[in-house]
């Protein structure tokens, strides 16, 4: 563990916005006013290969890194791309439900709700 890679993770395990690699550049920054975005960049995704944090990859968007490496659920905000977490318990026996699946070895599951916002709730026209 380096030092610049321990200031990363401080900082992402700070906050629950799920920030992007150039957010958590931005927050490093403030401490580490020299490092660049290349190393940011490489220790986010050492991190992540330890199992130390979680790299969430919703479809077409930029990457977001999240500090709390268990798993849990996420909301995604189909207006501004917000993620939050979901204070949903673990559905442990969803594995276990379907039978088909005894032919893979299955490590874990992801799932991920979708919809708008408050923000972008308040904001969208009634259809
Ligand atoms: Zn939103
Ligand atoms: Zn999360």
């Amino acid at each position: 563990m380096t030092p610049q890679r321990r200031v990363i993770l401080e900082e992402l395990k700070k906050v629950t916005s799920h920030p992007t690699a150039d957010e958590i550049y931005e927050m490093v920054r403030r401490r580490l006013p020299h490092i660049s975005l290349g190393t940011v960049y490489r220790n986010l995704e050492i991190l992540s290969q330890c199992g130390m944090i979680q790299k969430l990859e919703p479809g077409g968007t930029q990457k977001h890194f999240d500090g709390m490496a268990e798993n849990h659920y996420h909301f995604r905000c189909l207006g501004c791309g917000c993620i939050e977490d979901v204070s949903l318990g673990l559905l442990h026996d969803l594995e276990a439900s379907v039978p088909e699946l005894d032919k893979y070895e299955i490590i874990g599951h992801r799932l991920e709700l979708i919809g708008y916002c408050p923000d972008c709730k308040k904001g969208r026209k009634p259809s």
